[in-house]
C-alpha cells in the first residue's frame, strides 16, 4: 500500500494525496487548487501526475477550493469514480466551483484580448461551468459517523472537523493482501469553542495520521481577546470617520464575522453600524449554512430559532449587484464592508481597497491566513504602498490582524487533537503547511510522543 503526496506538501494549498491499495482501491483524498504566488498557480495547469481514469474514488474533506478546486478538471480528464463528501460540502462545493469557473472564464477572456493583439494563440480556461455541472454526477452524500464501503476493500468514516460547514476528517480503512491499515486524514481542523460550528470530533485509533499544519508554529489569541481587539478597531475607525474593510473568504469566515459583529453590537461593545456583505458568493454560502442547521452548533441553532434575540443589531445589507457594490465607493464612513477574496487576490474587496486603503481614517481588519505572494500578505507585512488594479496605492489605513478568527486549529489545538491517538506505533505525516510551520509542528509532536513523524516532500511516496 502506498501513499503519495501530490499537493499541500511543503505548502498550504493544492491538497491532493493518493492512497494506492491495490486493484479497485486507488483513492484520491482531495483534489485542490494551488493558490497564492504565480509560480504556485501555474501548477494548476500541470498535467495530473496520475491517470484520472485510473482513480476509483475520491474523498473530499471539505469545500474550500484548495481542497476541491481541480475536481472539474479531474472529471473532464477521465475520472469516473465516486466522490464521497458530506451533503453540506457538496452544496458549498457547487457554488464555490461555479464561482471559480466564472473567474477563470473572465481571466481567459482578458488574457485572450491581449494575446490576440500580440498575435498569440488563445488560452482556454482550466474548466467551464459545464465541467462543474458534470462533476456533480459523481457526488455521493455521506453523513458524519456513517461507515461507507468504497469498494476494493476500502471503507470510510467521515467525522466533523469543525473547520467550515460540512468539513470532515476521514478515517480510511484499507486492505491490500495481508496488510490492513487505518489512515486518518485530518483535512483542515477547526478550533474548539468557535461560534457556529461544533468542536472537532476526537479521532479514533489509527496506524497513520496525515495532519495539517497551517498554523503549526503559531498560537491564536483566545476568542474574547480577539473580540475586544475587533471591537476597538471598529470603534476607533468610527471615531476617525472611516470605514472598516474585512477581507474574508466567502465560505466560513464571512459567516463567522457576521455572527461576531452581531454579537458585539447586541452586547453594546460597538455602535449600531451599516454592515455590508459585498459578495454574492458569501450570500449564497450563508443560505447554505442556514439550510444545514443540523450541522451547526447548539448555541447557533438556538439563536436562529429565537428571532427576537434581545439587544440592538447592525443594519445588514446584502450586496448582490455590481451597481450596489460600486455605490459603496461613495460611502465615506460608518460602514463595515465584508468582501471576498480573503487574501485580496480578486473579488470586490480589491475595489474597496482602492477606495479606502490610502485613507488614514479607515481600517483593514484581516481575519484569515494570508499566503505568501498575495496582496493581503503584502499589506500585513507592512508594505508602504501596493499595486491595486494596476494603480499604486499608499497604505495609510490602520492594518489589524486578528488571529483567533482562524478556522484552523493552532499548534496547541493540533497537539491536543493528536494527543487522542493512543497507538504507540502511530506514524504521523505532517502536510498542509509552509515548511517552517510543518517542521515546527513535527518537532513538537516528536517531543511529546514516541511516534515517527515525517514532513513529506511534494511528490513523495511512502509505503504504508
Ligand atoms: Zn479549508
Amino acid at each position: 500500500m502506498r501513499l503519495t503526496f501530490y499537493g499541500a506538501a511543503e505548502t498550504v494549498t493544492g491538497s491532493c494525496a493518493l492512497l494506492s491499495a491495490g486493484k479497485g482501491a486507488q483513492l484520491l483524498v482531495d483534489c485542490g487548487m494551488f493558490q497564492g504566488s504565480a509560480a504556485l498557480r501555474d501548477r494548476n495547469d500541470d498535467p495530473f501526475p496520475f491517470d484520472p481514469g485510473s482513480i476509483d474514488g475520491l474523498v473530499l474533506t471539505h469545500a474550500h477550493i484548495d481542497h476541491s478546486g481541480l475536481l472539474p478538471r479531474l472529471v473532464r480528464e477521465g475520472f469516473k469514480g465516486r466522490i464521497y463528501a458530506t451533503r453540506a460540502t457538496s452544496d458549498l462545493c457547487r457554488i464555490l466551483l461555479m464561482d471559480t469557473a466564472h473567474i477563470q472564464a473572465a481571466d481567459a477572456q482578458w488574457q485572450n484580448r491581449r494575446r490576440l493583439r500580440a498575435g498569440q494563440p488563445p488560452v482556454l480556461p482550466l474548466y467551464t461551468t459545464e465541467d462543474v455541472e458534470r462533476c456533480f454526477r459523481f457526488f455521493n452524500g455521506v453523513g458524519y459517523g456513517e461507515r461507507v464501503e468504497a469498494g476494493g476493500g476500502v471503507d470510510l468514516t467521515f467525522r466533523d472537523a469543525g473547520h467550515i460547514l460540512g468539513s470532515s476528517f476521514v478515517e480510511v480503512r484499507a486492505k491490500a493482501g495481508k496488510t490492513s491499515r487505518t489512515i486518518v486524514f485530518s483535512g483542515d481542523l477547526g478550533m474548539r469553542n468557535r461560534p457556529l460550528l461544533n468542536d472537532p470530533e476526537l479521532p479514533a485509533e489509527a496506524d497513520f495520521v496525515v495532519i495539517e499544519s497551517t498554523y503549526g508554529n503559531r498560537r491564536h489569541k483566545d476568542r474574547e481577546a480577539s473580540l475586544d481587539e475587533l471591537a476597538a478597531a471598529i470603534r476607533e475607525t468610527v471615531e476617525r470617520g472611516g470605514n472598516v474593510l474585512i477581507p474574508a473568504f466567502a465560505v466560513g469566515r464571512t459567516q463567522e464575522v457576521l455572527f461576531e459583529i452581531q454579537h458585539l453590537t447586541r452586547q453594546g461593545r460597538i455602535p449600531r453600524l451599516h454592515l455590508y456583505v459585498d459578495s454574492p458568493l458569501a450570500i449564497a454560502a450563508t443560505e447554505i449554512y442556514l439550510r444545514h442547521r443540523e450541522s451547526l452548533d447548539e448555541e447557533t441553532r438556538a439563536l436562529l430559532e429565537r428571532r427576537d434575540a434581545p439587544g440592538p443589531r447592525p443594519t445588514l445589507h446584502l450586496v448582490e449587484s455590481v451597481e450596489e457594490s460600486r455605490a459603496l465607493n461613495r460611502v465615506e464612513s460608518g460602514a463595515i464592508i465584508v468582501a471576498a477574496s480573503g487574501m485580496c487576490e480578486g473579488g470586490r474587496i480589491v475595489h474597496h481597497l482602492k477606495h479606502n486603503l490610502w485613507r488614514p481614517e479607515c481600517s483593514i481588519v484581516f481575519v484569515g491566513f494570508q499566503s505568501r505572494g498575495t496582496l493581503g500578505r503584502q499589506i500585513v507585512d507592512g508594505a508602504e504602498s501596493v499595486s491595486v488594479l494596476g494603480e499604486e496605492i499608499a497604505v495609510r489605513a490602520r492594518v489589524h490582524t486578528i488571529g483567533s478568527f482562524s478556522a484552523h486549529a493552532d499548534q496547541a489545538e493540533l497537539l491536543w487533537w493528536l494527543g487522542h491517538f493512543t497507538n504507540p506505533a502511530l506514524r504521523v505525516l505532517v502536510n498542509h503547511g509552509e515548511p517552517d510551520a510543518a517542521r515546527a509542528l513535527a518537532g513538537q509532536i516528536r517531543k511529546a510522543h514516541p511516534w515517527r513523524v515525517r514532513v513529506p516532500r511534494a511528490g513523495e511516496s511512502l509505503e504504508v
